[in-house]
């Protein structure tokens, strides 16, 4: 079975010793609201039909409408996808958004299934759920395997259905369909706010040497935004290997070396390694940004950086956290991190709304903003508690949550 979802619900208890909450409170928030599984029948480019499996969980909307990804993937089940919905509750509480949690995904490996199989699958989920979800109700967005396009067919589907063509129903939208500005690369944006704003505050020096697993998405914007502001990126990886140059890798040709080759190996500024050694180099910044369960009891030891940030979704598990926080090595937690993405995800919205365009520069603005004061709020509260990073932005997420539920 998967136990994702006890995961969450254990670093909740941990969180939940340092802070008194009302015991009710806390049974109510250990449960999603709603969770629905239902039967996608999909006619085949052959002829055939298939069913597959789909889902929506919406965990909590206290504090605004459900909001959270869709991912379409083969070995997803219901349980992750409630852990996930439990973790965007949380997210959208730790960045201070009017945004509930929620999470959806399908049952599926996308590779097998041809471009028009796609889209009748992405359409079908849409039709099936309308009633459920809306602009005031539910809004999803991407999560793993899904795209742009993908949104954009949901929202065209729901436009057809109800008639509603604000767009605003989905986010993560192509630009020429009521995407926002910036949408791309908030993720790693918003985690670079937050990294200035915690960087003298963890002892880190002006100049960074920073190692980055997973050169895709998230870790080639990352990789891009922190060498421009002066760090160095010492090494990085993807699924092949790893590279590392001391002086420092250049991004740009890195990046061009990938487009062609299809991965960072063999690239002529650096030198290629193996690609689960990474986490090992010596570092001011270890930026995970691959994977799950990463940096474990098993290997916690061979760490050698002086503060992980982890721009992925629940890189370190509970073991390692704790050993990293007795050895003085500061985690900032994928809750506040990788809270960027939701937070220009609900700028998206509220364009659609009010049929309002950003500028890119509008979008950081606003974004620096939130990454910048809620990070210091983060800071201050593990000070005042005496614990790390990742318990304290649950700390407030909780109390923010708790504030609402009491409405
Ligand atoms: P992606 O698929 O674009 O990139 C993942 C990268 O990791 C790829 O380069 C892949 O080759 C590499 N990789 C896979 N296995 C690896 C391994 N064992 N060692 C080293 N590298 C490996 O995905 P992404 O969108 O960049 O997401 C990465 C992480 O960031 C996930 O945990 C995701 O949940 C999280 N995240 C992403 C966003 C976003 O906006 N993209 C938002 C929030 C959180």
């Amino acid at each position: 079975m998967n136990d994702s979802f006890q995961n969450v619900l254990f670093q909740l208890e941990r969180a939940t010793k340092l802070v008194s909450f009302s015991p009710d409170f806390l049974k109510r928030i250990a449960q999603p609201n709603r969770q629905i599984r239902v039967s996608l029948p999909i006619k085949m480019d052959n002829g055939m039909l298939n069913v597959y499996e789909g889902y929506r969980v919406q965990f909590n909307n206290a504090r605004g409408p459900y909001k959270g990804g869709i991912r379409y993937h083969q070995e997803t089940d219901i349980e992750e996808v409630k852990a996930l919905a439990f973790l965007m509750t949380l997210k959208c509480a730790v960045v201070n958004i009017p945004m509930g949690g929620g999470k959806g995904g399908i049952m599926v490996n996308p590779k097998e299934l041809s471009k028009t199989e796609l889209e009748r699958l992405s359409r079908t989920w849409m039709q099936t759920l309308v009633d459920v979800v809306g602009p005031h109700k539910d809004i999803p967005a991407p999560d793993m395997n899904t795209t742009p396009e993908i949104m954009a067919w949901m929202a065209d589907e729901y436009a057809k259905v109800t008639g509603d063509t604000t767009g605003a129903v989905i986010t993560g939208k192509p630009l020429e369909f009521g995407g926002s500005q910036g949408r791309a690369t908030a993720t790693a944006q918003g985690g670079f706010y937050v990294f200035e704003a915690l960087q003298e505050k963890l002892g880190l020096p002006e100049v960074c040497r920073v190692v980055i697993q997973g050169f895709g998405n998230a870790g080639e914007h990352a990789a891009d935004i922190w060498t421009k502001a002066g760090h160095k990126l010492i090494a990085t990886s993807d699924s092949r290997a790893a590279i590392r140059n001391p002086e420092g890798l250049d991004v740009l040709a890195l990046s061009e070396h990938k487009k062609t080759t299809g991965s960072v190996a063999g690239f002529a500024g650096g030198e290629t390694f193996e690609r689960d050694e990474l986490l090992y180099q010596n570092c001011d910044v270890l930026i995970p940004a691959a994977l799950e369960n990463q940096i474990r009891e098993d290997n916690v030891d061979r760490l050698q950086s002086h503060v992980v940030f982890e721009l992925a979704n629940g890189p370190t598990t509970p073991e390692a956290d704790d050993q990293l926080f007795a050895r003085g090595v500061s985690v900032v937690p994928d809750i506040l991190a990788n809270a960027g993405g939701v937070t220009v995800s609900t700028f998206e919205w509220e364009q659609n709304l009010k049929k309002e365009h950003w500028s890119e520069e509008e979008v950081f603005a606003k974004l620096k903003t939130i990454m910048n004061q809620e990070s210091e709020l983060i800071f201050e509260r593990a000070q005042s508690l005496q614990t790390d990073l990742r318990r304290a932005a649950f700390v407030i997420a909780l109390e923010r949550l708790q504030q609402a539920m009491k409405r």
